[in-house]
């Protein structure tokens, strides 16, 4: 398929903003694809050229786009920086200046979609000595033999800044008007379910062309990350026991990181966070313990790593341990100093087959039959089967006690939902006033922060339009320094290669960074288009194992504020 032809569907869902017209728009588009059998562009309709579950990035700056398009163009370095300034879009200077360039008649000129897959997946393998020359040369290839809107889009894919506007939702349900004659509620779940399972659009997509029972039979694969089940909430144990029904089970809700291991059929292990980024040579540690306490030759399981203190043997909140997810080095020294216990909770797929369809009685017995416990190395989470609510309280009381969260109140009956926030798996804390949002912008400081950015914009997400709206903005709960805890000079550090616009010391992020808030409490507000603002907000963590479609959502922060509200009035 000629480059151009998908270029103009892009240009298409840029032009239409409403969530139907792109679906129609991208359903038409797949309904080619799959005549064509080429599966794959759907990676580049979501801005990459991998699965969603592989971490391999391009790598590229705007200094080498501008470089390339210098090159492909004509036009000086100098002249498209001053154009960039200008427009803010590298894509439009992009067109512009690729634009006037005349455009070769002869079929070896023509942009194909195959070649564009073929050179970005290039890149990331890319490093080392003359890298950085390579990746131009890769890059100046594409443009020599793009026209205007063919470059815009190229160089978006590159900075990782499409803005076509679809969300995975859309491709869903898009795949479902493609591939079936209608597109019912029973073939979108059907389509998500397998996505899910896999994460990866062109495979699901692949399979949903072969008829529904293909994509039924969509099966597990240990190695490849899958997406975990996700928890609604509760307001009390009562409320617990009425949505999941009794008797209920009770979980201590740790006060970690989700880590959801796998081991095929060759006893490869590999550890991944709950955002699908493997993490399995930070924690050389849990390999080991899986290896000496579970007993199966593969599976998928499910637990949550908790921090301890060494010599007191307390539990640690998750920001104590926050640093073990990214650091890459000096691993064993991190291991002591930071130890963890690893708390198994479900179990997905068992010796060749997948227990997604068993209910959780039975996952739940089948950990406690392979898994050997060794506290404060790994061991099966702290259970309670009850339907007494005097007993599930006191349980909860303890869970509190041993510095842990709260409780997970789990239906015993359920089945294992990958990538869906389920109401048969409740969560239940204390207090409700934090939030785990994303970082959208943020302030160059002053002063003695000069060169540091010292205010962060933060956002919620919109889940059924998949945008982020701001909702507050925070500037304290960080260190001054390094060595204290999570500090200024490292967010910016994070956020500097994320900016995708400056003005005056304001400047707008990719939304990448996502951290938790503490808050005193909700207000509705006209200044933030999310119409509510938090009062007090704190930064007390970064969350590195999760994603920006994990954070909180409008529809919770809603709730969030008429609970408040409630406890305000009563
Ligand atoms: P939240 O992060 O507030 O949405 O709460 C859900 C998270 O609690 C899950 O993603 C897990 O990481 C964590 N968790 C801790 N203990 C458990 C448990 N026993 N069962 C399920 N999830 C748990």
């Amino acid at each position: 398929m000629k480059y151009l032809e998908l270029a103009e569907v892009y240009e298409d869902l840029e032009k239409n903003s409403s969530r139907l017209k792109k679906t129609a728009i991208l359903s038409e588009f797949l309904k080619k694809l799959k005549r064509e059998k080429n599966h794959e562009i759907i990676y580049l309709i979501q801005g990459k050229v991998f699965p969603d579950y592989s971490e391999k990035e391009f790598g590229i700056s705007e200094k080498l786009c501008i470089k390339a398009l210098a090159k492909a163009s004509g036009v000086s370095g100098a002249d498209i920086v001053e154009k960039w300034k200008k427009i803010g879009d590298l894509g439009l200077v992009a067109e512009k200046v690729m634009g006037k360039k005349k455009q070769g008649t002869l079929f070896s000129n023509i942009l194909m979609t195959k070649k564009v897959l073929e050179n970005l997946r290039r890149l990331p393998e890319l490093s080392g000595k003359g890298a950085v020359d390579k990746k131009m040369s890769l890059i100046s290839e594409l443009l020599t033999s793009a026209s205007g809107i063919e470059a815009k889009y190229i160089i978006r894919t590159l900075l990782g800044q499409l803005r076509i506007g679809v969300a995975s939702g859309t491709i869903r349900d898009s795949i479902a008007e493609a591939c079936f004659k209608e597109k019912t509620k029973e073939n979108v779940e059907a389509v998500q379910d397998s996505y899910d399972k896999i994460t990866d659009f062109a495979l699901v997509f692949d399979k949903a062309c072969k008829g529904l029972k293909t994509l039924h039979a969509t099966k597990l694969v240990p190695g490849n990350p899958l997406k975990a089940m996700l928890a609604q909430k509760a307001d009390s144990i009562e409320d617990g026991f009425k949505k999941v029904g009794s008797p209920a089970v009770f979980e201590y809700k740790y006060d970690g990181f989700r880590m959801m291991i796998n081991k095929d059929k060759n006893g490869v292990i590999k550890i991944f966070t709950r955002r699908l980024d493997e993490v399995t040579n930070q924690f050389p540690d849990v390999v080991k313990y899986v290896k000496e306490h579970i007993k199966a030759k593969s599976f998928i399981i499910d637990g949550e790593a908790v921090g301890y203190d060494l010599k007191t043997k307390k539990y640690k909140p998750f920001q104590a341990i926050s640093q073990r997810i990214r650091r890459k080095y000096h691993i064993e020294k991190l291991i002591k100093e930071l130890p963890i216990e690893l708390n198994i909770f479900d179990i997905i797929y068992y010796e060749g087959k997948s227990m997604i369809n068993e209910p959780f009685s039975e996952r739940t017995k089948l950990i406690r039959k392979i898994i050997r416990n060794n506290p404060y190395h790994l061991r099966t989470a702290k259970q309670l089967i009850t339907d007494d609510v005097k007993k599930a309280k006191e349980f909860y009381k303890q869970a509190l006690k041993d510095n842990q969260e709260g409780v997970m109140i789990k239906n015993l009956e359920a089945e294992y939902r990958p990538g869906l926030r389920v109401g048969h798996m409740l969560k239940l804390k204390p207090a409700e006033n934090e939030l785990d949002l994303v970082i959208t912008g943020a302030e160059w400081g002053k002063g003695k922060r000069v060169g540091i950015l010292s205010s962060f914009t933060l956002s919620c997400r919109d889940s059924v339009k998949g945008e982020f709206l701001e909702i507050g903005k925070a500037s304290t709960g960080l260190k001054e320094k390094e060595e204290l805890g999570l500090s200024y000079g490292e967010l910016t550090k994070l956020l500097k290669g994320l900016i995708v616009k400056e003005k005056g010391r304001e400047v707008l992020v990719k939304p990448k960074v996502i951290v938790t808030i503490l808050y005193q409490n909700i207000q509705r507000s006209p200044t933030y288009k999310s119409g509510f603002a938090l009062r007090f907000p704190r930064i007390i963590a970064l969350r590195e194992d999760r994603h920006a479609d994990d954070v909180a959502t409008l529809k919770e922060i809603g709730g969030d504020y008429e609970r408040h509200e409630l406890k305000i009035r009563y």
